[in-house]
């Protein structure tokens, strides 16, 4: 039996995509092999590799002068790979700090250039993001990063920046929530387990003059105007997460694009904060203007009653709703895959465990 799987990443995906991937798993387009099977130079494979381009840009509206990128090492990977292709030897970096994630790609930029802080929520204990207008980039930076949506805080910027430099954003865990004006970025990176299928690659978009500028000592495979000329094959990519990302995002497509996502997924979130502020027993300690689409970190007024709570919510079906580790509490993660049923159960859970233990 599935159950509702709230995890933060990797996370659930849509189940026609699973039983999709089952029905060919053994025998991929009458091949008599599985899509893990083949090469990936095969004219079949780049088919696989050209139509999720093609679909990245149709969904996201991706205007001309950008290339679209399946990298390797993950989001992670981007944490230092950003700085080695766009920030020459000398250059600095700016950055707003709203949380964990941000912390750690300030962590890896400083490897390679200065950091300069632009705007730090640790004041407000990391609850909220900076105004819009409140910070600006500074003197010879090379670009701005930010978090668009901070997974583990469960904090998401309702604006995008205006800055002066080459705007940077880790969309791993937004990317595909919602329309977006590509336009307005120099890159943006997304970690595929969140809303774009299996772990294993990350997505880059990047604007074409950016490129072609990586240090010296960038890896091959790291190295943007590398994997751009040759179509992210440089070597071998992770072949089946790519044919799972393909159908991710046809299911996206088939499911109304990004409008439509975006309206489920307001809805979605708009029902549980709702359910959090009408109760006094649970509480979400999120600025109202800045609390996030996909991530939802809850507390218990008890917190000797996490445990409770999160055993008995996977006994009745909902499961992995255990904040991170760094934060305890609950998570409820609810991704564009998971289905406004899953909140609607996950609600009803909260309130009778409310009854039972208020
Ligand atoms: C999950 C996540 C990452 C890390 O992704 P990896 O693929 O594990 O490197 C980075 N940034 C954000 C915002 C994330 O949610």
């Amino acid at each position: 039996m599935r159950v509702y799987n709230f995890a933060a990443g990797p996370a659930t995906m849509p189940l026609d995509v699973l039983e999709q991937a089952r029905s060919e798993l053994t025998d991929w387009r009458s091949k008599g092999m599985s899509v893990m099977e083949v090469s990936h130079r095969s004219k079949d494979f780049v088919a696989v590799a050209e139509q999720s381009e093609a679909l990245v840009r149709e969904l996201l509206g991706v205007p001309a002068g950008y290339h679209v990128l399946f990298l390797q090492g993950g989001a992670t990977g981007q944490f230092s790979a950003i700085p080695q292709n766009l920030a020459p030897e000398g250059a600095s970096v700016d950055v707003v700090n709203t949380g964990a994630w941000s912390a750690k790609a300030i962590a890896e930029a400083e490897k390679y250039a200065p950091v300069t802080v632009v705007a730090d929520e640790a004041a407000s204990g990391y609850s909220t993001v900076p105004a819009q207008g409140a910070f600006g980039s500074s003197d010879g930076a090379a670009y701005l990063h930010y978090t668009p949506n901070e997974t583990i805080g469960g904090v998401e910027f309702g604006y995008v920046p205006e800055v002066d430099v080459p705007l940077v954003a880790d969309m791993s865990s937004t990317i595909m929530s919602r329309p977006l004006d590509v336009s307005r970025f120099g890159l943006i990176y997304a970690g595929a387990q969140k809303n774009l299928g299996p772990a294993g690659l990350c997505l880059v978009i990047v604007r074409e003059d950016l490129v072609g500028h990586a240090r010296q000592s960038t890896p091959s495979v790291w190295d943007y105007s590398r994997m751009a000329a040759s179509g992210s094959m440089l070597n071998t990519p992770p072949t089946f997460g790519w044919y799972l990302l393909g159908l991710t995002l046809e299911w996206i497509r088939d499911t109304g694009g990004l409008q439509a996502m975006g309206e489920r997924n307001k809805a979605k979130a708009d029902r549980l904060y709702a359910a959090i502020d009408a109760s006094d027993f649970y509480s979400n300690p999120v600025a109202p203007q800045a609390r996030s689409w996909m991530n939802v970190p809850f507390l218990v007024a008890d917190p000797a009653l996490e445990k409770d709570f999160v055993s008995g919510a996977a006994a009745a079906g909902l499961a992995n709703l255990e904040g991170h580790r760094s934060v305890g509490g609950m998570r409820a993660s609810i991704y564009n895959a998971m289905p406004m049923e899953g909140v609607e159960a996950l609600i009803d859970f909260m309130k009778e465990f409310e009854q039972k233990h208020a």
